[in-house]
């Protein structure tokens, strides 16, 4: 009865590990839930005043343009081009939250059999979404969690349509350093028809010297076929407002924003009406970044003491490398991260989801407290995780 195309999909595995912890805490049990994808405080007070402000509007309350409204379109397209210092002519359009921006744009983009290239680690949602477009995605080894170049420019067919990029990246917590974007923007630049998909989701959370860059800051022409995938869920703590956006070329949008009349009309337009009213406030970012950072420290500092320890630089993850412990076995990250959660009650996301074996995606977004009793009971335990 149900379709073949969607009874083939899964569901996202961070949501449902997310609700089966809370399940557990709703019954009465202590866990210490590392898996969430979402920072836990409130948004910028600022931004909560507009959205009430905005509560008085009647056009708050009514269908806006499908591509969201243009004045707001119009200053999302400023913002863009000042904080991320390009000059652009691309279209922009407001989508509920960038999944469903990413949805869209891949229905627009992919046809059965087209390839898409998709670095690993990568956040799952894009490979399910090829799948489910019948496209065929093309995992790019790593070093270190940055892409093998070689590995990516090997695998460029005449079927190649997409190719994603996702820095800062989910899971491991690191932006592509520079001298990797200028040698992605030299290799990209050769392939004229491979559209790049650059998600940015997590561009503000980053406790680096430097904001990244990404190829088209070095080949600016890349910007014709660049799609930036963006939004407020990470950067104003608001996943549940479902807003974000797609920034490219103006023949891409279009057609996004003629299939998104068709299947949502807009998003939600009080909050439309809040984020034309609020300037982005960088004070808000840096409490939230030196939060991440606080956690960052517990956390370097008991993986180091095991010798698993990488430089995490952005967003809010990490990926603790099980095979330390376990050898170079066979995939076990289901079963570990369950025995752990089951042992010492940490709830953790298997690695297996984001395309690697052996491993765990720890969320550093908890509060201080929960994080620290989280890692202390984690790093503790480890070691006999095998025994
Ligand atoms: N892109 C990446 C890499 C993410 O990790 C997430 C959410 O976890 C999203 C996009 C989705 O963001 P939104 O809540 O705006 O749909």
């Amino acid at each position: 009865m149900i379709s073949k195309r969607v009874a083939s999909l899964e569901e996202s595995v961070t949501i449902r590990l997310n609700g089966l912890t809370k399940e557990l805490i709703n019954s009465g049990k202590q866990i210490y839930n590392l898996t969430v994808g979402q920072l836990e405080t409130f948004p910028d007070s600022n931004f909560i005043d507009k959205i009430n402000t905005s509560l008085n509007k009647l056009s708050s309350f009514q269908y806006t343009a499908a591509g969201g409204d243009p004045a707001l379109v119009k200053k999302l397209l400023a913002d863009y081009s000042k904080r991320k210092n390009v000059n652009t002519n691309s279209d922009l359009i407001i989508t509920n939250g960038a999944k469903s921006g990413l949805n869209q744009l891949f229905a627009a983009l992919i046809d059965p059999g087209d390839e898409v290239l998709l670095p690993v680690p990568y956040w799952p949602t894009y490979l399910d979404l090829i799948k489910y477009y019948q496209g065929v995605p093309v995992t790019i080894s790593h070093k270190n969690y940055i892409p093998d170049l070689f590995d990516l420019e090997s695998k460029i067919t005449q079927k190649t349509k997409l190719f994603i990029i996702n820095s800062p990246n989910n899971p491991s917590g690191i932006s592509y350093p520079q001298n990797f974007m200028k040698n992605l923007a030299i290799i990209l630049k050769k392939y004229p028809n491979i559209i790049i998909v650059s998600d940015e989701i997590y561009y503000y959370l980053n406790y680096q010297a430097d904001p990244p860059l990404y190829p088209y800051h070095f080949e600016p022409e890349l910007l014709d076929r660049v799609v930036v995938v963006d939004g407020i869920s990470k950067c104003l703590a608001s996943t549940g407002l479902r807003a974000g956006y797609l920034i490219g070329p103006k023949f891409i949008i279009k057609e996004v924003a003629k299939l998104q009349s068709q299947t949502a009309s807009n998003s939600c337009a009080l909050i439309q009406n809040a984020l034309s009213l609020y300037e982005f406030n960088l004070e808000y970012i840096a409490g939230i970044n030196k939060e991440i950072l606080h956690n960052q420290d517990i956390l370097k500092r008991h993986a180091s003491k095991l010798g698993i320890w990488y430089e995490i630089d952005s967003a809010f993850y990490f990926i603790l490398d099980f095979s330390k412990f376990t050898g170079n076995s066979s995939d076990q990250s289901n079963q570990l991260c369950e025995k752990i959660l089951s042992d010492i009650q940490v709830s953790l996301v298997p690695i297996t989801q984001f395309g690697l074996t052996n491993g765990a995606r720890i969320s550093l977004s908890p509060d201080r407290k929960t994080f620290q009793d989280a890692t202390v009971k984690l790093f503790e335990y480890l070691p006999k995780l095998l025994n």
